[in-house]
């Protein structure tokens, strides 16, 4: 029995093994590893983390360790069907009860319960309330109550669901058993919220950081989305996405469009019946159909790891949804993309959506619009934008947003600023943004006409730019309060005092660029090399990765189980660059545990055989199996043959600004690759790839760094550095350490504390 071994005093200790065993992974995430400690302390606990950030490993493993049974409420079936496939591929005894179990199965399942096989048990909120239940529940040990996605118990979250609200019984009724809640939703109202209607013990409330720093955020102008979505999707072949529209007409005439070009797509909205929107969601998520086109009702309770990006056709209505919705790509930590289209047509629709929809939230709803708005428009960091609104505050710039790739220039737009608060004026401050940008370029359309605009003296004065061009400059002006929309008489502009003194000309107006689409849009170079590599016939790890992803296909189509139940695309991408060849080595391969190594270990080390293993470790397995590099200490030292390409010339510049180049080493070192990885793979010394990834951190954009440097690493490196006083050459920390670091490591540790410093 799996389990026999793991029934001893609940530690931190026992919880690492269970997650080497079970899970594969080396390490707790550092918040999982605080919040594990208080629950398996007994104590009520509260965790507040963004989508992909890991909860469910947060409940499942202390269910492991400890006696009985977790009882986990969880609002949706196919999330509860997922979770529970997932458990067992990893070798752990789970079950689920909802409506669309029959009666003799729940009475398998019971009999496992009682008899303390089962260590999980997810249960819909309505069935844990039906009759009979709590008598069932009473008869077993449990361990814990697992409430997931627990922001639906508040009317104030946005996702509001009134079974949840019953969930206090659970205290009532077993008052001794811990109550751990989990969501994504960080909003201190709807936090609080949780704590009161579940009656929870003075619990310990863990907020975990809301960055996800491997999205890259990207907003583009609502012109020609549709374009603009077939040529995005044309970079990103074979890749699965999720688009999300506000309605079900758009949702289907789309999904024709992406069809039209060859690509599997499906669309998924609220007017389809539940088996139309199950076999849809199904074929996403065993990877028949590369691309759902949705409403918002899609994506909730998709556990999806490898959607690799989220368009938004529309402005959504506020941050918190954007930031949900977003969150569903890139749950396995690689490179994921999301693209926002923004037009002010969109504002406006959804404000005079949100003001018939409930008029007691009306002023809320029209808030939490505008900072969505603000967001859209934002000229500075937008991930720094979104971490405020949750908030946290990032020290950099992300390095991984539109603005920041490609960082906009600014110029003197007073004359620009001038032309068109004098056109707002004459206007007698009744133009529309539409308006005043036909009026500043000359129209002759019927608005222009029918008014007389044309007769006024900045009619025209603008026409040598563009609309797009107008647009941007004008909501900057917007942004910067020179003028206001005055939304109760049709969005008309007005001029603020601000506004007065520029046409005065007693304040000049600085102003940022505009950027046409396809240059804010274009992949950064390195990236595009990354992609490549992918498609292209090019490196033979890109053709074991493409060998390993069919062989899941096919063992997951065996099955019945989506492919990312078996190996997450981040597993495969290291098996592709690794190459294990034997127990060790693929064990070492994050996210293979035990289970997963004895069902499928053998099908994937012959994949990599058949594609010629790595020479190296096939040394290495003569040598009676010898751990691969298992000690992290051992980087440089990993036994492997010296290669040609050590010596060749370091041929890349190596300036601090962070190239192309430096961008795919970065991006690959986020997914999860080793120096020596990345090296191989781009073609690369290891000195080059270690100055990128200085270089990159210097940028501040945030490495692993646990990566290469252990906390007793740093204390010593740190310790030294005190000792020698002040900021040390490199060269005597070096020698005062007896070279036991090199210089990357060193470099890295100087870097990362003064990092720690807000330096
Ligand atoms: P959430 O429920 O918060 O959205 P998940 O629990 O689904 O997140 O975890 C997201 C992804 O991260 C999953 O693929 C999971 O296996 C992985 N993961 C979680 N914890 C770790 C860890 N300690 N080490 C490596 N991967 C992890
Ligand atoms: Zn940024």
């Amino acid at each position: 029995m799996l389990f026999a071994a793991e029934q001893l005093a609940p530690t931190l200790d026992s919880a690492r093994r269970v997650l080497k065993k079970y899970y594969g992974y080396d390490s707790f995430r550092p918040m999982q590893e605080d919040i594990i400690g208080h629950i398996l302390g007994g104590q009520d606990t509260v965790v507040l983390m963004p989508t992909g950030g890991g909860k469910s490993i947060c409940f499942q493993v202390p269910a492991v360790v400890q006696e009985g049974v977790c009882v986990v409420v969880s609002p949706l079936i196919a999330l509860m069907k997922d979770q529970v496939e997932a458990l067992k591929a990893n070798g752990i005894s789970a079950a689920y009860i909802n409506s669309s179990v029959g009666q003799s199965e729940q009475n398998n399942i019971a009999a496992d319960c009682l008899n303390g096989y089962l260590k999980l048990l997810y249960v819909s909120p309505e069935k844990l309330l039906s009759e009979g239940f709590m008598t069932f529940l009473k008869r077993m040990r449990i361990s814990m109550f697992a409430i997931d996605e627990a922001h639906c118990i508040s009317s104030w979250g946005h996702d509001f669901r009134p079974e949840y609200t019953q969930l206090r019984v659970l205290r009532e009724q077993f008052p001794q058993v811990p109550i751990i809640a989990l969501t994504a939703t960080a909003d201190r109202l709807t936090q609080r919220d949780i704590q009161q209607q579940l009656r929870l013990n003075e619990p310990r409330v863990f907020l975990s950081s809301f960055d996800r720093p491997n999205l890259n955020l990207i907003v583009r102008p609502g012109q020609d989305r549709v374009g603009g979505i077939l040529e995005f999707l044309e970079r990103h072949q074979g890749e699965a996405g999720i688009i999300y529209c506000l309605s079900r007409k758009q949702c289907e005439t789309l999904t024709q469009k992406i069809q039209a070009k060859g690509i599997k797509a499906g669309y998924y909205h609220a007017g389809m019946t539940p088996n139309q929107r199950g076999a849809v969601q199904e074929a996403f998520l065993k990877d028949d159909l590369q691309v759902i086109v949705a409403t918002i009702a899609f994506g909730m309770g998709i556990d999806k790891s490898n959607v690799r990006w989220v368009i938004h056709y529309n402005l959504p209505k506020n941050i918190e949804g954007y930031y949900q919705e977003i969150g569903r790509a890139g749950r396995d930590g690689a490179p994921a993309t999301a693209v926002l289209f923004y037009s002010f047509g969109d504002v406006m629709s959804l404000r005079d959506m949100l003001t018939k929809e409930n008029p007691n939230l009306t002023q809320l709803n029209l808030t939490k619009l505008e900072r969505m708005q603000q967001f859209a428009e934002a000229a500075s960091c937008r991930r720094k934008i979104l971490l405020n609104y949750f908030g946290e505050t990032l020290a950099t710039d992300c390095g991984n947003c539109d603005i920041c790739r490609n960082p906009p220039t600014t110029f003197d737009g007073t004359e620009l600023a001038q032309k068109a608060l004098s056109a707002v004026v004459r206007g007698r401050e009744r133009l529309s943004v539409n308006l005043l940008i036909d009026v500043l370029r000359g129209m002759r359309n019927q608005a222009v006409l029918s008014q007389g605009l044309d007769q006024i003296k900045t009619y025209g004065a603008g026409r040598d730019l563009p609309y797009l061009d107008w647009y941007s400059y004008i909501h900057q002006m917007l942004n910067d309060g020179l003028v206001y929309i005055a939304y109760e008489e049709g969005y008309a502009l007005k001029i603020t005092d601000l506004g007065r003194e520029v046409l005065q000309g007693q304040r000049p107006v600085p102003m940022k660029k505009f950027q046409p689409a396809e240059k804010a849009e274009k992949v950064p170079k390195g990236r595009k090399a990354a992609a490549a590599t992918k498609a292209a016939p090019a490196s033979r790890e890109a053709q074991l990765f493409e060998a390993l992803r069919t062989l899941r296909k096919r063992i997951a189509d065996e099955q019945g189980v989506p492919p990312y139940v078996i190996f997450t695309d981040s597993t495969l991408q290291e098996m592709a660059a690794e190459r294990p060849v034997n127990r060790t080595a693929m064990l070492a391969i994050s996210g293979v545990g035990m289970k997963k190594f004895e069902t499928y270990g053998e099908a994937f080390i012959r994949e990599v055989l058949a594609h010629g293993g790595n020479p190296a470790a096939q040394a290495e397995l003569d040598e009676d199996e010898l751990p691969l590099s298992l000690d992290p200490d051992d980087f440089s030292a990993t036994p492997r043959p010296a290669r040609k390409r050590e010596a060749k010339p370091t041929r890349e510049a190596t300036g601090t600004e962070v190239n192309g180049s430096m961008e795919a080493t970065f991006q690959l070192h986020r997914m999860g690759l080793s120096v020596e990885a990345i090296a191989e793979r781009r073609d690369l010394a290891l000195s080059t790839v270690q100055t990128h990834l200085t270089n990159c951190y210097a940028k501040g954009l945030d490495l692993r760094i646990e990566e290469f440097l252990k906390p007793q690493e740093l204390a010593e490196i740190q310790t030294a550095q005190a000792q020698l006083g002040g900021s040390p050459m490199l060269r005597d920390l070096f020698d005062h350490l007896r070279e036991k670091y090199d210089y990357f490591k060193l470099r890295l540790a100087l870097m990362y504390f003064k990092k720690l410093r807000g330096e």
